[in-house]
């Protein structure tokens, strides 16, 4: 299928330009990120050469100043970014309120990563370069940990109040056989212009949020139960319990080879190899890039399908996905590398493309 028989010319040019430089934007700071941290592993072990801080202090301050140089790095090419979102009315965020938020985002950080070389440089003092193991399953406990307490870390959520619209969401509860599972909304009005809706929550924390911008004209019922039918999709299908699988599928090997590959700095018990460990995983985390989008498009297609069984309704999908697609100036069918390196959901055409593939097998016109 074309895109221009899709989307006019006009929208598909707009998005176009605008994903060219959010693109190059995005490759330019990996590799700004890489060759940085390149150096920093060569160059870090010298500046606290004397700490007087022992293995697990002086490892976690030079995981912060690592850390702390990838966040200045980051910082030009975030501004660029928001920039040009702001001049593209994709954002209703300022300057301020980006920078302030940055803040809060890398205190968080700083706080994690001293946990993890507590979790590392701990088990390496007592195991050697055994750690990768128990620290890669102490890993995964964590990111389930944060799955299971995430939908708490929402700012601003209200529970649905549209009847219709809550009705339906029970309606799809029970034909997947889900229990009663709140929908919240929460508002983003003064953040972003952009509609949106996640799963989260993992057993009794699940729930689905919805942002204010998605009850908004000029998103009609019809639409908004498809957007709530695809988040009852990804609970339905365990979608969130799958990503950490699929995180443990990640985080252990990677262990195991950060471990390995430290070794020629004495291993992750000396904290000069704290550096080296952090290229490791940012080179690492890069790689894995590719083949983590395969997998959550697959999860997306699949919250997609289950959204067209439900509703019945694939005019209102096509027309929701065009939406979506339009809104965020993305380019319905972005060059191939940006789509393996980037893209988490599968693409404008692809997914109205799996509306016409559904509606020929199970609407067939008489
Ligand atoms: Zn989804």
């Amino acid at each position: 299928m074309e895109q221009t028989t899709l989307f006019p010319t006009s929208t598909i040019s707009q998005a176009e330009s605008y994903e060219r430089f959010v693109r190059w934007d995005f490759v330019l700071v990996q590799l700004v990120v890489i060759a940085v941290v390149a150096v920093y592993a060569k160059i870090g072990p010298k500046f606290v050469r004397e700490s007087a801080a022992g293995p697990i202090g002086t490892g976690m301050l030079l995981a912060m100043l690592g850390l702390g140089l990838i966040w200045l790095l980051q910082l030009p090419f975030g501004l660029a970014e928001l920039w040009w979102q702001r001049r593209h009315d994709v954002t209703e965020a300022s300057y301020y309120e980006w920078v302030v938020g940055g803040w809060f985002g890398l205190g968080a950080e700083f706080l994690f990563v001293c946990l993890a070389i507590l979790i590392v440089v701990g088990l390496a003092q007592v195991v050697g370069d055994w750690w990768w193991l128990p620290g890669g399953v102490a890993f995964v406990a964590l990111a389930t940990l944060f799955a299971f307490l995430f939908p708490y870390l929402i700012p601003g959520q209200e529970p649905l109040r549209r009847p219709a619209l809550q009705a339906s969401a029970n309606s799809y509860e029970e034909q997947l056989g889900l229990e009663d599972i709140p929908i919240n909304v929460q508002d983003v009005s003064g953040e972003t212009s952009l509609p949106n809706a996640e799963a989260v929550g993992m057993g009794p924390t699940r729930r689905v949020i919805l942002w204010s911008t998605v009850l908004r004209r000029p998103f009609t019922l019809d639409e908004q139960e498809v957007v709530v039918a695809h988040e009852l999709g990804h609970h339905a299908r365990r979608h969130i319990f799958k990503g950490v699988a699929w995180y443990a599928l990640f985080a252990i090997p990677g262990a195991f080879l950060i471990s390995r590959i430290t070794r020629r700095r004495g291993g992750m018990r000396n904290p000069e190899a704290v550096p080296l460990g952090l290229l490791a995983l940012v080179v690492l985390s890069t790689i894995a890039l590719p083949l983590q989008n395969v997998i959550t498009r697959h999860m997306e297609a699949e919250a997609d399908w289950v959204a067209l069984t439900l509703t019945q309704d694939p005019q209102d999908a096509e027309g929701l996905f065009k939406r979506f697609t339009f809104a965020a100036h993305a380019d319905p069918s972005p060059p191939t590398w940006s789509y393996v390196l980037m893209e988490t959901h599968p693409t404008g055409l692809q997914r109205i493309e799996m509306v016409r593939a559904w509606q020929a097998r199970e609407q067939p016109s008489p």
